[in-house]
């Protein structure tokens, strides 16, 4: 079986090798887990390139596997374990890293090494040198010179036109459902001259459209103090705005976008909303609510409670009219009332946010949201959840519904006889909705066309090409 291709089929295309002149030993990949965990993985197989491997598109022609794992939700947690599994059964050899890896078993000792011991190294996140290290133990590099042909970007397990662009890891806060900061750590923030430098080599190969990611792209910097950096020669400092700026003026020079991840909602993100208004990145916010009522928040420990969200949002919505706000939220955290989830559902209605996600509570081992009292049953979490959802796919579908007989800007990516999969500046890809768009001989992937919409539902858009930008 496809390592890559059958687990996350974007990996395997996207590290296919050029052809090499002698044979290469070769790494299966499997990535799990979130957009933050594929940049990790897109880093490993840059630098497995980049010394000469080449990446197998199954286990029988790999050598090695690697598999990339996630373990965020229990449900991750066994996905990964079955991956692994999966692998040792099928090739023997494999090396496994990501969030999985930095979990505690049951009395000492790791999670993966317990479930799997005949692992050969498990490491934690964003651990490239480590990774690096066990692959040359366990299968030497390389003397090949002409397989040091990698692009100037890198390998990108995305499609070839967006890619992910990671510019910290970690986070400093502690929120009791998360097990983020134990599995990542404090925020570690990338110096905003490599962030840009990595920026314009995307879109110099081509990528329309880079979308930022972190745990919390608010608090950019805060661990450098801000440090002043160098961008083209230029002293920049390493912070949001300044981020922004930067990123919006080398997209637009090369005609694409930038979206914005995981924003919180501090003051400052005031400061990136003219930025939206000028056009320099898009008028999107992905702004992780995850609640309304000041005591579950007070609970969740997450900052701002839900009264001065509403006024931040006003106020964005003011700054920016055509703005997108994307949020995700939690029903039936431990010790949410009755009434507290009603406070959830008029908050949702008078926020009126355009792409909403939410989750019923699910416990994570090692979070301290599971010493609160008041858990709920699950049966009563799902049905909070369900209610959430069908007060917000009406509030989606009014919104989207706005979007009809209206011209849209749209990016394409997937194109074919049956027509193309595309999206508007308000859609983040995999998660957001799409555009239908009937046929015609202008849609090829990776290409922006403009679209008028003629129908609309709860998710998605329809329409036709009426002219080519
Ligand atoms: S902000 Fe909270 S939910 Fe997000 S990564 Fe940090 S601790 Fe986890």
């Amino acid at each position: 079986m496809p390592p890559a291709s059958v687990k996350r089929p974007r990996a395997a295309s996207a590290g296919s090798p050029a052809p090499t002149p002698i044979a290469a030993p070769r790494v299966g990949f499997v990535s799990l887990g979130c957009p933050k965990a594929l940049v990790d993985s897109e880093q490993i197989v840059t630098q497995l390139r980049a010394e000469g491997y080449e990446i197998a598109p199954n286990y029988r022609e790999s050598d090695l596997v690697i598999v990339n794992t996630c373990g965020f939700i229990d449900d991750a947690v066994r996905e990964s374990l079955d991956a692994i599994g999966e692998a040792l059964a099928e090739n023997g050899k494999v090396i496994v890293t990501g969030c999985l890896g930095a979990k505690p078993g049951e009395g000492g000792g790791g999670l993966v090494a317990q479930a799997h011991p005949g692992v050969l190294a498990v490491t934690g996140p964003h651990a490239l040198g480590e990774v690096m290290g066990h692959v040359h133990q366990h299968l030497p590099r390389p003397h090949d010179p002409f397989t040091d042909l990698v692009p100037e970007a890198g390998i990108k397990l995305t499609p070839r036109h967006y890619a992910y662009l990671k510019i910290s890891e970690g986070c400093n806060h502690r929120c009791s459902f998360c097990i983020i900061p134990s599995m990542r750590g404090d925020l570690v923030s990338r110096p905003i001259g490599e962030v840009v430098r990595e920026a314009e080599a995307l879109l110099k190969s081509g990528v329309k459209e880079l979308l930022v990611i972190s745990q919390d792209t608010s608090a950019y910097g805060v661990d450098l103090r801000y440090r002043t950096d160098f961008v083209g020669g230029r002293p920049v400092r390493t912070r949001m705005t300044e981020l922004c700026q930067e990123l919006g003026a080398l997209a637009r020079s090369h005609d694409a976008w930038v979206r914005l991840h995981y924003v919180y909602p501090y003051p400052h993100v005031d400061e990136v909303l003219p930025l939206m208004a000028q056009g320099l990145i898009l008028p999107y916010l992905d702004v992780p609510f995850q609640h309304s009522h000041p005591e579950v928040l007070r609970r969740m420990k997450r900052p701002a409670s839900g009264e001065r969200n509403i006024e931040r949002i006003r106020g964005w919505r003011a700054a920016v009219p055509q703005l997108t706000i994307r949020s995700t939220f939690i029903a039936g955290f431990p010790g949410e009332t009755e009434a507290q989830f009603e406070d959830l559902l008029a908050f949702l209605k008078e926020a009126q946010l355009d792409r909403v996600g939410c989750f019923a509570y699910s416990p994570v081992a090692g979070a301290s949201a599971n010493e609160l009292d008041g858990a709920l049953p699950e049966a009563v979490r799902e049905a909070r959840r369900k209610r959430f959802m069908a007060v917000q796919q009406r509030i989606s579908r009014k919104r989207l519904r706005r979007h009809v007989g209206t011209v849209q800007r749209v990016l394409i990516d997937a194109a074919g006889p049956e027509g193309a999969h595309a999206r508007t500046m308000s859609d983040a890809p995999e998660i957001d909705g799409i555009v239908h768009v009937a046929p015609h001989p202008s849609l090829r992937p990776g290409g922006f066309v403009q679209v008028l919409i003629e129908a609309s539902d709860a998710h998605d858009l329809s329409g036709r090409v009426v002219e080519r930008t």
